[in-house]
């Protein structure tokens, strides 16, 4: 399934072209927020494309060469903390701007962050502190240690459980009043992604599920998940929510449904193909 911010017709890596010979994307981050203008129309947010940072009067602290849109090279740049944006830019975070942006460039701008922020937490070999040496855009090794250390990418499933023409929605302590949504978690060592699904589903809400089904996948950069769907249904037992982690939970029908997250979201696809299932 091609999810809404498909890094489709994007290409990683490769050599960087000469500079200014063209043009780039420039994803700029200072801390978690990146540099964007404010456009009336949609996509509300704009990045830099430009032959470079100084056509923006910036200094970066690194530049990563992130590969290609198209033809178009696209680059990540950090700036040093407290950096001021350009008059008429401002730094937003990336989370603020999901729907905001082109949803290409958005899904850019996540494996950027995700990079960019590789890079800058692994510098160094956690067993022996040797300074690591990239050996790929995508791996850093440490020669005495012969360690190899990759981007961090953290599983977590979402699961949409239903019961003949109810589907089970349930309120975490951090949503927004009244929202509901489907249960989530993250995949723990040595489990299969079905274990995950059914251990989150008995430790969240106390119940069984079978039938469970693969229904796509999304990156999920806040800061280094991939989400995986599913469906399950119902086999069994009472609701019993885990008081820490879910604070009400029920069955709906599709004519009685609370609210839900907003459409760019996994979960809402899981909800809508809910309801547009017969
Ligand atoms: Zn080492």
């Amino acid at each position: 399934m091609l999810h809404p911010f498909s890094l489709d017709n994007f290409t990683a890596g490769g050599f960087p072209p000469e500079p200014t010979q063209s043009p780039a994307h420039w994803f700029i981050f200072c801390g978690k927020q990146l540099l964007i203008k404010r456009s009336p129309n949609p996509p509300l947010a704009q990045i830099p494309y430009s032959l470079g940072l100084d056509d923006l009067e910036l200094k970066a602290e690194k530049i990563l060469f992130l590969g290609k849109s198209q033809q178009t090279p696209c680059y990540g740049a950090i700036l040093a903390a407290g950096t001021p944006p350009p008059l008429d830019w401002l730094f937003v975070s990336l989370r603020q701007l999901y729907g905001q942006l082109d949803e290409h460039l958005f899904a850019i701008a996540g494996r950027a962050f995700q990079m960019m922020e590789w890079h800058r937490t692994h510098q160094f070999c956690s067993c022996c502190a040797t300074p690591l040496v990239s050996s790929s855009t995508t791996a850093k090794h440490c020669s005495p240690c012969n360690l190899r250390y990759y981007p961090k990418l953290s599983p977590a499933i979402i699961v949409r459980v239903t019961r003949g023409d109810e589907i089970l929605l349930a309120r975490s302590p951090r949503f927004r009043p009244g929202m509901y949504s489907v249960l989530a978690g993250f995949v723990e060592p040595g489990e299969s992604l079905e274990e995950t699904v059914m251990r989150e589903v008995r430790e969240e809400v106390g119940i069984e599920v079978k039938n469970i089904c693969y229904f796509g996948s999304r990156p999920w950069p806040f800061p280094n998940s991939l989400m995986l769907a599913f469906s399950a249904e119902y086999a069994g037992g009472d609701l019993r929510p885990e008081p820490e982690e879910i604070e009400a939970v029920a069955w709906f029908t599709k004519d009685a449904l609370p609210e839900v997250p907003g459409p760019l979201s996994i979960a809402r696809t899981l909800i809508d193909a809910f309801l547009a299932s017969a």
